[in-house]
């Protein structure tokens, strides 16, 4: 393999003048200034055999060296005559022809010529020979005895012939560099006879992580500690991307550990990725070691980005060095919108062309003012087009990823998005797939029980989790097929169904022990009913509390347990059962209330106090497609009750 190089021309000039680089850059400044940096620049190439090609990046323009083609062909099996011999050909007028002495295979070169009043057997695929200009099928002929035959349909000229070049012709372009070659290029180069072409070679990207906080995927999670996400799935970014990802590991916030894994790293990498010490806190040196590794050095340090304002940008001595901000959802914007058109270029590639739709956002955005931000959704079909539900739990969620299908964009000017815009959506996947079963409301573990016999057998099931408030709201404007609720109405002492509307019906779900929950060894709890647990902390100073948010039904009990009190931890309101039991395990908090289910997964002591309803409102107007019907099917199953009730469900 010998190598060489491509140039990427220069960007048009921004007007590069020195400025401060702890600035905040908008994203197109921050973006010019880098790509300044840059470009042009050398794109190294190598030449590989087809075979080896594939996915490559082409690093020259090919013009077909033959033509294809390479001579006049028979599309079918059949006669290669003289069209003005059979031109008054009819049904009530056959012309007899007189074969030849040579049948034309493929690969055979015809000897002899087709005369006025002859015609030569051939095969597709056949040279035409000299004289002829027309091929008559088989099927249009009759044995005229044993050397003749008879014709009972005119031909026109040039009928059943591919002439030479016709596919593609000598001399023209066939390939473009920067093509990304697939099966069908290489087709196309083989059929031409092309044995080897000059690819881009994959830049070699060497990934770091940064953080004391991060433990690998398969090692133990010590108290405080995290998974590396962003090491994976940069990397994986990266490969996607034309890239030859190198993970090198998570380094500990430790200066010279990491200058020293850093400078290694661009040793042999053509660009390095790190990720997290972007802010600029205590533990935060990277941006500080880059000033010392070459030269321009920072050019970016802060850009107008929602997530991913920490970003940080570099070139090294003709090396780009990033530093995309910590949390993985920021770093994988950062890296999408920022990162990802230079990587391309460097592999030689065009630039993404991701697909696109447009959707209405049922729920007014708000957004900050001054930066460009992405907002994850989740598409569902309306009753007139998409519907894209902002999915985004923070820039912190990663699982947002798996749930939603594409982001939009809220521009730096506007400080909201009303509800009711119709929005552009950028797609994660190549096609939009909408679900064929849409659960908008509020979760519980035990609808993934549910739901799991529909997924297995090929359903596509969306589940958003927006409370039972949002939840009825979206089953009233027609956006989902079922809404799960837990609303306790106080004036009738009931669940949910005071809650219904018309086009809505109630469908029973299943009961959900609420409880105090508490360690196991904390004796203080020990041997008492849910009123004297709450009696017995609330007459200590020192236990502590974990509430819940205002309007989660859980909140409205501990609420009537209190009655009225105020101890410490009462300001303490996650939004989920998992963090309630969090709180307590973890020593944060003392008791809270939560569900059975998820006390015993965690280990915790638990006294039932209430049991909630946890039921469906259905759209009726949706009640008859079959995804609905399989749901309601997998409700009542045998299967789905056990699983239930293995979970600690009461099934109703
Ligand atoms: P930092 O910018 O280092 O302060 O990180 C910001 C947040 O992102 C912190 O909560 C970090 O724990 C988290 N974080 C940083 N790096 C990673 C990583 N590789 N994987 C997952 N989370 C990370
Ligand atoms: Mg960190």
């Amino acid at each position: 393999m010998d190598s060489g190089m491509t140039m990427i021309p220069k960007p048009p000039d921004r007007g590069l003048e020195q400025e401060q680089f702890l600035k905040i850059l908008s994203r197109e400044e921050a973006l010019a200034r880098f790509e300044a940096a840059l470009f042009p620049r050398a794109i190294p190439s190598q030449r590989r055999r087809l075979a080896d090609a594939l996915g490559a990046a082409l690093a020259e323009d090919i013009t077909a060296p033959i033509d294809v083609p390479p001579f006049d062909r028979s599309n079918v099996d059949g006669f290669a005559v003289r069209s003005s011999d059979i031109s008054a050909a009819g049904e009530g007028a056959p012309v007899n022809l007189v074969l030849n002495g040579e049948t034309i295979h493929c690969g055979i070169s015809p000897r002899l010529h087709v005369a006025t009043g002859t015609a030569t057997p051939i095969a597709t695929g056949g040279p035409l020979p000299r004289g002829a200009d027309a091929v008559v099928m088989v099927e249009h002929t009759q044995p005229s005895g044993s050397d003749a035959i008879e014709i009972r349909r005119a031909v026109s000229p040039g009928q059943f012939v591919s002439y030479a070049g016709s596919d593609i012709a000598r001399g023209e372009a066939l390939l473009r560099a920067g093509t990304i070659i697939g099966s069908r290029e290489i087709g196309m180069l083989a059929a031409c006879g092309v044995a080897d072409v000059r690819v881009a070679r994959k830049p070699r990207v060497a990934v770091i992580s940064t953080g004391d906080e991060l433990v690998q995927p398969g090692e133990a999670l010590a108290p405080a500690a995290i998974y590396d996400t962003n090491g994976a799935i940069v990397a994986a970014a990266i490969d996607e991307n034309g890239g030859e990802a190198v993970f090198l590991g998570a380094v500990p916030d430790d200066e010279a550990r990491l200058e020293a894994a850093m400078r290694g790293a661009l040793r042999d990498a053509d660009m390095l990725v790190l990720s997290g010490g972007t802010s600029k806190g205590a533990g935060d040196l990277s941006h500080r070691i880059i000033g010392r590794l070459g030269q321009p050095g920072i050019i970016a340090h802060g850009v107008a980005l929602k997530p991913g304002k920490p970003l940080c940008l570099a070139v090294c001595d003709g090396k780009p060095v990033v530093i995309l901000p910590g949390f993985p959802t920021s770093a994988m914007f950062t890296f999408h919108d920022m990162i990802v058109p230079v990587l391309r270029k460097m592999a030689g590639l065009p630039a993404r062309s991701d697909a696109r739709v447009s959707a209405t956002v049922p729920v007014r955005i708000t957004s900050e003012l001054g930066r460009v931000e992405f907002v994850m959704v989740s598409l569902v079909e309306g009753k007139d087009g998409l519907i894209a539900y902002p999915s985004g739990k923070g820039s912190g969620a990663i699982t947002s990823f798996a749930q939603a299908d594409g982001f939009l964009r809220i521009d730096a000017l506007a400080d909201q998005m009303p509800a009711g815009t119709e929005a552009e959506v950028t797609l994660f996947t190549p096609h939009v797939r909408v679900p064929d079963l849409v659960i908008v409301g509020s979760h519980c573990t035990g609808l993934d029980l549910v739901t799991a016999p529909l997924a297995h057998v090929g359903l596509a099931v969306r589940s958003i989790a927006v409370g039972s408030l949002g939840g009825l709201a979206a089953a009233k404007r027609g956006e989902c097929d079922l809404a799960p609720i837990h609303l306790f109405d106080d004036r009738s002492e009931t669940y949910n169904t005071p809650y219904l509307v018309e086009g809505l019906v109630l469908v029973p779900g299943w009961r959900r022990m609420q409880g105090i929950v508490f360690r196991k060894d904390d004796k203080r709890f020990d041997g008492l009913g849910a009123e004297a647990a709450v009696a017995a902390a609330l007459a200590d100073p020192a236990c502590i509390m974990v509430n819940r948010n205002q309007g989660a039904g859980t909140r409205i009990l501990i609420d009537r347990l209190l009655g009225g009190a105020r101890p410490e931890g009462y300001w303490n309101q996650p939004r989920s059962h998992n963090a309630v039991a969090a709180a307590v395990a973890q020593h944060r908090a003392d008791w809270g209330m939560t569900i059975a289910p998820v006390a015993h997964a965690v280990g915790l002591g638990f006294i039932p106090f209430a049991e909630e309803h946890y039921d469906f409102a259905l759209v009726t107007a949706r009640k008859q497609r079959s995804a609905v019907q399989a749901f309601l099917h997998a409700l009542g199953s045998d299967e789905a009750r056990a699983a239930l009730e293995r979970a600690g469900f009461r099934p109703a």
